[in-house]
């Protein structure tokens, strides 16, 4: 492939995937894009960060190559496009990249780029660590009992977009047509001539790709549990067929390795809950990983309330959305909460901030970089890079451990040193 606006770094080499493992050279070409307002600072900060933990861990024998790729309101002023093909294609081909925050334009045409990314690369899982740094500032009083990941469906439910707005010409035509073949049904509606409508399909496949790669996971990370969060109470084909369809799955691939909630329910309508019971402590005295499911809104009280009960979440797209944040709110908020979009079958992933782009905060050298910083950990585990990534982590940890942090940990910490945007950079890399 040629490009005309990316410069392909010349002394790299692409990622591969073959038979779903990814081969990653010791020069890998990495994508990244900026990022708008406050993502130049971060991306300065970050670039360092993880430039030095990749040569910290290797000594000079691996290198990230980075390619820059344009995006948000850098490629518009630049290129008059605000995502140009060639970044598109450039995430195809390279598989591996991470993004900063990106302007979102009045109108609406930037919510198509995160989804444009999404769809056009078919990246499924949005995967959002939730994890404490001692000395984060936290509004509960365990913060520490908080290490959980959270892997929500990306493409599919309410967030599909498959909307009828009231009073338009479509809205009409679908409540007709609507009425006529399911007559019982649009007698639910309680104010049909003036209800906007929305569709939420969830399929066999978009849930079952997503719970598999949660478990798989869970299993490679040697976690003790994955809850499916549904709905299904209400929602029983959408919702209720996720939290169905999720342990069919875990039982038909996962058999030998995983315990799950629907086998206690059957044991015990077999032989009683004692029996259950005691299969259930068998199984995880043997090592196996819990599969186990929760409504999705008690999941937001028992998260807080007993949050060592909970290890991987396995979400569709809306209940992840909000518990994503909530979680990331116990345990220092968006400006360290990172995060990933993939696809656990092509190997395309891109890694990205969960924050906006703060533009007030712009160019002001101030911000605190921790979710790029972070997103850039979870990429090079994912590349298989474990060893660098655990000297960004060892790096993070020594920096906040200091009580030398950014604006937003120094207003809530106690005797804390406030560092900028770069400052924190070089703190994270002396401690590594
Ligand atoms: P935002 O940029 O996330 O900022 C909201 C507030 O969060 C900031 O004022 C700041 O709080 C805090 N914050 C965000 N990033 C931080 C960081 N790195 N360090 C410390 N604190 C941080 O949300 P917004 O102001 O609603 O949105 C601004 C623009 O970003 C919009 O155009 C929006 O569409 C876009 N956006 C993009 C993405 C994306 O690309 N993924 C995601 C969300 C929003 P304090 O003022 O309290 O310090």
């Amino acid at each position: 492939m040629t490009y005309s606006i990316i410069q392909v770094p010349s002394g790299g080499a692409k990622i591969s995937i073959n038979n779903g493992v990814l081969n990653v050279p010791d020069n890998p070409i990495i994508p990244f894009i900026e990022g708008d307002g406050t993502g130049r600072d971060i991306w300065r900060a970050s670039v360092r960060v993880l430039d030095a933990a990749v040569e910290k861990a290797y000594g000079g024998a691996r290198k990230l190559h980075w390619m820059e790729v344009y995006a948000g309101e850098k490629a518009f002023n630049q290129f008059q496009s605000w995502l140009p093909e060639e970044t598109l294609q450039a995430f195809r081909e390279f598989l591996v990249g991470i993004k900063g925050p990106l302007t979102t334009p009045i109108g609406g045409g930037m919510r198509s780029l995160n989804v444009a990314l999404r769809k056009e690369l078919d990246l499924y899982v949005c995967q959002r660590p939730v994890r404490w740094f001692e000395g984060v500032p936290s509004p509960v009083k365990r913060p520490q009992d908080v290490d959980m990941v959270v892997f929500r469906e990306n493409t599919e439910d309410i967030y599909t977009g498959i909307e009828f707005e009231n009073g338009s010409e479509d809205n009409k035509k679908f409540k007709e047509i609507f009425q006529q073949a399911f007559p019982k049904e649009y007698a639910k509606i309680r104010f049909p001539d003036s209800a906007g409508i929305g569709l939420k399909p969830v399929s066999v496949e978009g849930t079952e790709r997503l719970v598999r790669a949660a478990i798989r996971w869970a299993l490679d990370n040697k976690r003790k549990n994955v809850t499916l969060v549904h709905k299904g109470n209400i929602m029983k084909f959408t919702e209720g067929a996720f939290r169905n369809w999720g342990y069919d799955l875990a039982e038909r691939e996962f058999g030998d390795q995983v315990y799950t909630w629907q086998t206690w329910e059957r044991t015990k309508a077999e032989q009683g809950e004692e029996a259950a019971n005691a299969e259930q402590d068998a199984a995880l005295k043997a090592g196996k990983l819990l599969i186990k499911d929760v409504i999705a809104d008690i999941v937001f009280q028992q998260t807080i309330t007993r949050a060592t009960d909970f290890d991987v979440l396995a979400t569709m797209n809306l209940n992840g959305d909000y518990l994503s944040d909530a979680l990331a709110a116990q345990v220092g908020g968006i400006g360290i909460a990172p995060g990933g979009n993939i696809n656990f079958v092509t190997g395309h992933a891109v890694f990205e901030a969960t924050h906006g782009t703060a533009p007030k905060y712009a160019d002001k050298d101030m911000v605190n970089p921790g979710s790029v910083i972070l997103s850039g950990e979870m990429m090079l585990r994912y590349m298989g890079w474990g060893e660098a990534a655990d000297k960004v982590i060892t790096g993070i940890e020594g920096a906040i451990g200091a009580k030398t942090v950014t604006y937003d940990f120094h207003r809530l910490m106690e005797g804390a040193t406030k560092l900028s945007t770069s400052a924190f950079g070089d703190a994270v890399i002396a401690h590594m």
